[in-house]
């Protein structure tokens, strides 16, 4: 890493490579800081499966913001499939059709592996001149009134006087600053695969939701495609043993009855999720220095896709109250207790959608199962119950729709 990285007071540091972590910089980057970016792992790590495909307008419209040129690049490496689907058993219960893009503004949502995402983020933070320190893992955090020390696994000892911390869901920052995670997790399993598309022969790339699919014994089932492949999600039922369905034959057993057969040999990454609902108790250390963003904050069920896309404003909302803290340090408290309690608001509210989303998808409850069986027969007699059933899966749409700050 730079030799002036430790000694300029005002060089921020965000510790994290990952997408908040990358957003966080050019964030700050926009906001006029020097920035250095510490990452545990080294340039270039193996990163698992596609996760955060679906990336909201939103979100590219704020990466725009901050580089010019970023949110189009990923729109136009990213796939936007314009129809979907929900189907009850075999029948369909909803079809909608979006009209065709207009070529001169940000698509309302793109598709794309999280690596490619990554990717694209980390050449753009390159071209804005932030550093980055691979090889870095935090270890240890002190903060006082007047800023923060990390300590690095290698004992480098680095100061700054605020810390972006994006360093994901096991964020060693935030243990080190003791601030627990409040919430709970499924108690059921999901099955998550990528299947690489067949370029050749592609499928008609259709978002397509199943409740109780037939050539699965009835369980759930989501398809979504994007760039460059397909994401198969499998809802296990709470006493089904996941190696059924994750183990390799397991996998191919499955995916060749929801997908053409020949899917089966192109399945590339497969995973088992509990999913954690969520939200640090506090987004920020007792001194106002160190704010929490991304995963470090947050963990929610990724119905609704709430998790990176909720990063991203965490990161434009940290850089903004960090700017305003150093412009004015007189009212330095204020502004970061702001972005604490904006943010912490945005996540409640998040981790409850997703919540709403996973009662109706694993419907224990009666009531549930009750709505949702009348509405996939009225939807069959033509009634518009079929948009209920269509959204309910991803839980209530996200409030950026209409709050103009747009930090949902
Ligand atoms: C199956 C699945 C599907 C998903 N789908 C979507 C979706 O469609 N849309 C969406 O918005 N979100 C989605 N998400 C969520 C999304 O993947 C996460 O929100 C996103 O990865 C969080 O990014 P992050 O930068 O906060 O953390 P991470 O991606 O975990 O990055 C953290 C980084 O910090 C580094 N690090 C860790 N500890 C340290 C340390 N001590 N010192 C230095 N560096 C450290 C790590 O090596 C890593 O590079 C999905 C998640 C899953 C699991």
């Amino acid at each position: 890493m730079s030799s002036t990285a430790s000694r300029d007071e005002e060089r921020l540091l965000v510790v994290g490579a990952g997408p908040i972590g990358l957003t966080a910089a050019l964030a700050l980057r926009a906001k006029g800081f020097a920035v250095t970016v510490l990452e545990a792992e080294p340039e270039g790590r193996p990163r698992p499966g596609s996760r955060a495909i679906f990336v909201h307008r939103e979100t590219l419209e704020h990466l725009e913001h901050m580089l010019h040129g970023v949110g189009w690049e990923i729109a136009a490496n990213g796939l936007v499939w314009s129809t979907k689907r929900t189907f009850w058993g075999d029948k369909q219960v909803y079809e909608r059709t979006y009209p065709a893009l207009d070529p001169n503004v940000l698509p309302h949502s793109t598709n794309l592996s999280q690596t490619a995402t990554e990717g694209l983020l980390l050449d753009a933070c390159k071209r804005a001149g932030v550093e980055f320190a691979w090889n870095h893992r935090i270890e240890s955090v002190t903060t006082s009134p007047d800023g923060v020390e990390l300590t690095t696994d290698q004992g480098a000892v680095l100061s700054s006087p605020y810390v972006i911390a994006a360093d994901g869901a096991r964020s060693g920052v935030r243990r080190a600053l003791r601030i627990n995670m409040e919430g709970d997790r499924s108690d059921n399993a999901f099955v998550i695969v990528d299947v690489a598309e067949d370029e050749a022969n592609p499928l008609r790339p259709e978002r397509i939701y199943y409740y109780e699919h037939p050539a699965v014994e009835k369980r759930n089932v989501l398809l979504v495609p994007f760039a460059g492949g397909w994401r198969c999600d499998l809802q296990c039922r709470p006493n089904d043993d996941p190696t059924q369905f994750d183990s390799e034959d397991g996998v191919r057993r499955w995916v060749a009855r929801v997908l053409p057969e020949k899917y089966a040999d192109r399945v590339t990454w497969v995973s088992t999720y509990r999913f954690l609902q969520v939200v640090a108790e506090t987004f920020v250390d007792e001194h106002r220095r160190v704010l929490l963003v991304g995963e470090a904050a947050h963990l929610f069920a990724p119905f609704g896709a709430r998790g990176m896309n909720s990063g991203v404003p965490d990161a434009v909302v940290a850089a903004a109250a960090i700017r305003a803290a150093t412009d004015d340090p007189s009212q330095a408290r204020p502004a970061i207790e702001g972005f604490n309690e904006t943010r912490r608001e945005a996540a409640l509210y998040n981790r409850d959608a997703a919540g709403l989303a996973l009662a109706h998808m694993q419907a224990r409850d009666l009531r549930i199962r009750i709505k949702r069986r009348t509405a996939a027969f009225l939807a069959r007699v033509g009634d518009r119950s079929g948009t209920w059933l269509d959204s309910a899966p991803y839980g209530p749409r996200s409030r950026a729709k209409t709050d103009r700050r747009g930090t949902y």
